[in-house]
């Protein structure tokens, strides 16, 4: 075991910490608040941005874990992706389902398995998408075992080792998984070993589009585009495209194991600890534009439900008069206590900070402006 001052990725690398963020409050991936005091670094040798994964370190993740709700706010549905000209929602993995197929070729049927696949939301899609193929999901608990198994071309629900599930696979993918894994080279290996010719799909959030999800405590790593190439490099797979404008604020990764030695993306890791602290400086930035706002506004309200409004809320003691969410299945319910409010019942002569990633926040200032009686703010990560 390596010690906690070596990279949990590479293993050889030593860790700069990132001190600045042992200050911060954090969040657990379900959005719910989790003390500060966790401590993020970034590896000197391969450069990736990690967990230091220690002793308190697993133990938070072993209690966020055991009492974990997926997208609890909006009663297990999915998260849609807001298109920025039209307003409709489309659920993200539809939307990365389009992406893939306008990228690869997939075959009209084969064996797919979805590791990680919650309450079955990426299958539900991929079944809609490919209706022939024969869909498996995997799952660390088996809590949502009956309603995957109740989506149209699902065979099989498997939780439990890796080695225990029968392949091989003709397709793989790995949604919001890899940034939870402690070990994800040798786990990458055992899904090369599962599905041997299958094309793998990953999609991880990415931190410099989308600083906030460095606060997310359960995160093993974050990744950005050349780390993770690296690491599946490292795992022994070649990769068929890498993209960030598939999805805002995430990477998304097509690979195959490979047959001839990959090559290798050259990480510089001074520029990635760059980016890092660059993302840890925004973060703080945002929290002191956030009180300054507040001291002056005659309301004040967040604007999301997820990371970003669950983060702010605790940096801010609890003290706002309303969160806004754009998610009809959130509005008229509570987060943390707080009534959650359409951005059309935001009362007049408001200020409303937006804890967003600024595309995200760009477009929906664009959106909304013109129609809501309140004043919106952001930071833009340029200006961190
Ligand atoms: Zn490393």
């Amino acid at each position: 075991m390596n010690s906690p001052t070596n990279c949990h990725l590479c293993g050889v690398g030593k860790l700069r910490a990132l001190e600045a963020f042992s200050d911060f409050q954090q969040v657990t991936s379900d959005c719910k608040p989790w003390p500060s005091g966790g401590k993020k670094a970034c590896c000197e040798k391969c450069g990736t941005t990690q967990a230091v994964i220690d002793e308190a370190w697993k133990e938070a993740c072993h209690r966020i874990y055991s009492s974990y709700t997926v997208y609890h706010q909006g009663g297990g549905k999915e998260q849609p992706v807001f298109d920025a000209n039209s307003n409709a929602g489309t659920p993200r993995s539809l939307k990365l389902l389009n992406k893939l197929t306008q990228e690869i070729d997939l075959p009209e049927d084969g064996r797919a398995l979805d590791i990680g696949c919650g309450n079955g939301n990426f299958i539900r899609s991929f079944s809609a998408v490919r209706p022939k193929w024969r869909l498996n999901g995997a799952e660390y608990n088996r809590l949502c075992e009956t309603e995957v198994l109740s989506i149209a071309g699902v065979e099989g629900f498997y939780s439990g080792e890796l080695e225990t599930i029968p392949g091989p696979f003709d397709f793989v993918s790995l949604i919001h998984v890899l940034e939870h894994i402690e070990n994800p080279v040798p786990f990458l290996k055992k899904i090369a070993a599962l599905a041997p010719n299958a094309t793998l799909l990953i999609e991880v959030p990415f931190f410099r589009d989308n600083p906030y999800e460095l606060l997310i405590a359960d995160h093993a790593t974050h990744y950005t585009p050349n780390t993770l190439a690296n690491i599946l490099q490292a795992a022994g797979y070649s990769i068929r495209a890498i993209h960030t404008d598939w999805i805002l604020k995430e990477i998304s990764a097509v690979a195959m194991a490979a047959t001839t030695a990959p090559t290798t993306t050259v990480v510089n890791p001074d520029e990635e600890l760059a980016t890092a602290v660059d993302a840890v400086a925004f973060l703080d930035k945002v929290r002191t534009h956030a009180r300054e706002i507040r001291s002056r506004a005659q309301a004040f309200g967040v604007f999301g439900t997820s990371i970003g409004g669950t983060w702010l809320y605790s940096e801010l003691d609890g003290k706002i008069d309303f969160f806004v969410d754009e998610d009809p299945s959130r509005v008229g319910k509570r987060h943390l206590g707080v009534e959650i409010v359409s951005p059309s019942q935001v009362p007049p002569g408001s200020a409303i900070f937006m804890p967003l990633a600024e595309r995200v926040a760009r477009d929906v200032v664009k959106r909304l402006q013109s129609a809501s009686p309140a004043e919106y703010h952001y930071l833009s990560t340029s200006a961190a």
